[in-house]
């Protein structure tokens, strides 16, 4: 027998051991990593609960994940991956700071129809010269609460807070080599205060960068205003991934704003008919009064569809969809055409960290040319905000036209359940 036969012979008798102390409950998921390495023990879990469940796991062994550059970083218990269907939608003309040109957009999703429609609202965006797009704002979020005695401690702590303002933000710098802390604001109710820490991250989303950030700025708060107690490094004020007003004020992430007039022409071209004063009308009834009447602080017909399918394809956090998605679609008549904008309040990307340096997610990002760092350092997050803001857009002129022509069924069934309409 050769040295490697023999080593990978001895490698398949250790897997088949964890595989029993796992299926036996002698050896927990979490604890496999202690016997085997990363790629060994994707593959004793995967076996051991194919014992434990009594179902066949053949398709989530990924062909091209390292397991060790996940162990510590992205996931736990790791068995393997799943697959999600990727396409393409443009040629996307952008007109951006930093996104400046065609670019095709990977999105990955199941929903037929979603990457159709902004496809086509890309084509008739391209036709008409492009979505200008600017970022008009940039900062992550990191909201800790503390608990005072009194009222009259919350007006000596915000007095002290606005004192040391830049000795505080300069402590929280001091973590990070790419992040820059921006300001600190604070709100209060009742004895509790809530400092609302912001930060530019350059090109990650930051949300690790900023929480080790503001964590270190608390330790000092503590030590020196010892009346202040902090009850938890995020009390609700950031706000990650829950629906929130604060984001849509103030900013999370990005806040970006896409626009571009359609000429009559090619509305009715390419959507079949479409005119802009029916678009503006459904606009106007759908995205505002159905929103306010809904309850809804989302005033867009679908930010969200367009949103995931990008994060999932681009390895963005998935759950930041929630106030990713948040914004308004504003249209209006001009003469034959129709202007449409959208505005995305706390868009939440990166280039660099988290899920961006996946094989596949990483490819998707430099199909936009957007991976990593960018020169000057910042540009590629922000370039890549600016061709989503643009996705989103194509993807909200579409759904509008789509509805005003009554044509939604009819997509979905052709392509969404693959049956004539
Ligand atoms: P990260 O992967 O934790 O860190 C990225 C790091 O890249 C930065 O901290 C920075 O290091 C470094 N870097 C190098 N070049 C850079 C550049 N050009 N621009 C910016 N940074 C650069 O990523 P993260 O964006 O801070 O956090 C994202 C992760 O946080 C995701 O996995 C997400 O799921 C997770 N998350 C965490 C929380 C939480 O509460 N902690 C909440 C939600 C999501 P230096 O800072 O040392 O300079």
């Amino acid at each position: 027998m050769t040295g490697s036969k023999g080593a990978e012979k001895a490698r398949k008798a250790i897997i088949d051991d964890v595989v029993k102390k796992v299926s036996s409950g002698e050896v927990p998921l979490n604890k496999v990593d202690e016997y085997v390495d990363p790629q060994g023990a994707a593959e004793v879990r995967r076996l051991a609960l194919e014992r434990i469940l009594g179902v066949e796991i053949r398709h989530a062994k990924s062909p091209f994940i390292d397991y060790s550059a996940i162990v510590g970083k992205n996931a736990e218990n790791v068995f393997g991956s799943v697959s999600i269907p990727m396409g393409a939608a443009g040629p996307l003309e952008v007109n951006g700071k930093h996104a400046k040109g065609k670019f095709y957009v990977p999105m990955a999703t199941t929903e037929g129809a979603l990457i159709a429609s902004v496809n086509r609202g890309a084509k008739a965006i391209t036709s008409s010269g492009g979505a200008t797009v600017r970022v008009i704002g940039n900062m992550m979020t990191r909201g800790p609460v503390f608990r005072l005695e009194s009222i009259s401690d919350v007006e000596d702590f915000l007095d002290w807070i606005e004192k040391n303002k830049e000795e505080i933000l300069r402590i929280a710098g001091g973590t990070t080599n790419n992040g820059t802390p921006k300001g600190i604001m604070p709100f209060v109710l009742g004895n509790n205060v809530w400092l609302r820490f912001g930060y530019d991250t350059g090109d990650a989303m930051g949300m690790n960068m900023v929480t080790i950030a503001t964590e270190t700025a608390c330790s000092h708060i503590e030590e020196k205003f010892a009346r202040a107690r902090l009850i938890a490094i995020s009390g609700n004020l950031c706000s990650d991934k829950k629906e929130s007003f604060v984001n849509s004020l103030f900013g999370r992430g990005k806040t970006v704003i896409a626009e571009a007039i359609i000429p009559g022409n090619v509305l009715s071209e390419i959507f079949n008919g479409a005119n802009a004063m029916e678009i503006n009308d459904l606009n106007l009834r759908k995205n505002w009064l159905g929103s306010a009447r809904a309850g809804s602080s989302k005033y867009n017909a679908h930010f969200a569809n367009s949103i995931a399918a990008m994060f999932i394809a681009t390895g963005q956090d998935p759950a930041q969809v929630v106030e990713s998605s948040s914004g308004y679609t504003w249209t209006e008549v001009r003469g034959n055409g129709l202007y449409i904008s959208v505005t995305l309040t706390s868009l939440e990307v990166g280039t660099i960290g988290g899920g961006t340096g996946l094989p596949v997610q990483r490819e998707a990002l430099s199909m936009l040319g957007a991976y990593g760092s960018g020169e000057p350092k910042g540009s590629n997050s922000l370039k890549l905000a600016e061709i989503m803001a643009a996705a989103v857009l194509s993807g909200e002129l579409n759904l509008l036209a789509a509805l005003s022509n009554r044509e939604l069924g009819k997509a979905h069934k052709r392509l969404g359940r693959n049956t004539k309409a």
